[in-house]
């Protein structure tokens, strides 16, 4: 299998993260790239350098106002005076809660504080003076390996950091700047007529899932752990199936917290029976292993070898298929979940 991923995408290194009220380590390490990288050397693979697509790949999905924030803010920032080292909000605007809202405007306010918390959904997308850049190259990564699968390779792994499938067209959150799931899909429509995007990262794939939820060419179904009590809280619920023409385009299915390996197969099973009645053509699956039971901020209870199961049930959709990395933090174990996955997609 092709893979594909950029050094720089270990550039971005984030200093906070709020939990509970308090300041404490961040999550998105960058050594989860190292541990990653490790597992596909096992397997023999060479990850391959993105092409440099630049920004207009993300600007398929995301608002040109939000691109623009993205890449400039962090120069506007360092010339504020006594600013913190990070670009972080302290204002967040008034969000209606309805999952058929689409991308907002651009922000009203001309002044950087209030552009950070309109473009910046929460506390967990702390920019830094290489965040730009890595997520830059994370989305080339995603664009790349989409080319690849639409000039016919049949599976391809991109090893995307940050990762994606939090960020919605016009706002970052979840640890996600530029969606790099929903930029893949986008991409491969221009060679597929049906996409299917099939999340079983623990977390509600939201950003997908809004900027999709219009449109019926391509299906988003999300597994993750029941987001009453987990991020993110206000979207992932069954009762959202899309909208207008994208009404019935969209699967949420949470699970219990505490699910194991086989409530995450079960479920897995049942978003392949969707993506087999939407006749999919190509796939995008967003991979991630917070599910593991060692993850720190996780609450489901998968094992590494679980992961294989869920990659025979991917392989057994016979679709060409994308992978894209999205969360997992328990640096311990995400290399074994990876290689898991690998050997079960690539087990006949
Ligand atoms: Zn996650």
């Amino acid at each position: 299998m092709r893979a594909f991923y950029g050094p720089d995408q270990a550039l971005h290194d984030p200093l906070q993260f709020m939990r509970y009220g308090r300041l404490v380590a961040p999550k998105d390490l960058p050594e989860r790239t190292e541990r990653l990288l490790g597992a596909l050397s096992a397997r023999g693979v060479a990850p391959e350098a993105p092409a440099a697509h630049g920004a207009a790949p993300a600007l398929a999905v995301h608002t040109p106002s939000y691109i623009e924030f993205l890449s400039t803010i962090w120069e506007r920032w360092a010339q504020l005076p006594d600013h913190g080292p990070e670009v972080w909000p302290n204002t967040f605007p008034y969000w209606s809660g309805r999952p058929e809202d689409a991308a907002r405007p651009p922000c009203p306010a001309e002044g950087i504080v209030g552009q950070v918390g309109w473009y910046l959904g929460d506390l967990s997308v702390p920019m830094g003076p290489h965040t730009w850049t890595s997520t830059l190259r994370s989305c080339e990564t995603a664009v790349s390996a989409a080319d690849a699968v639409a000039q016919g390779e049949g599976a391809a792994y991109a090893l995307c950091r940050p990762s994606g499938h939090h960020a919605r067209a016009d706002r970052a959150s979840g640890f996600c700047y530029v969606n790099n799931t929903a930029v893949a899909a986008q991409r491969l429509r221009g060679r597929f007529d049906r996409v299917a995007i099939l999340d079983v990262d623990a977390h509600h794939g939201d950003g997908a899932q809004q900027i999709f939820y219009n449109r019926r060419d391509v299906l988003t179904v999300s597994v993750h752990a029941d987001p009453a009590t987990y991020y993110p809280f206000f979207t992932g619920y069954v009762g959202e199936t899309g909208h207008g023409a994208g009404e019935g385009f969209n699967l949420n299915i949470p699970l219990p917290h505490g699910s194991g390996g086989d409530a995450m197969l079960a479920a897995v099973d049942a978003a392949s029976r969707r993506i087999g009645d939407f006749r999919a053509q190509a796939l995008v699956v967003a991979l991630g292993f917070d599910a593991h039971r060692l993850d720190p901020i996780g609450v489901l209870k998968l094992e590494a070898e679980d992961f294989a199961g869920v990659g025979a049930q991917v392989r057994a959709l016979d679709l060409p298929t994308l992978i894209v990395q999205e969360g997992g933090y328990a640096i311990e174990a995400i290399g074994d979940c990876l290689a898991a996955f690998l050997e079960g997609f690539d087990r006949r």
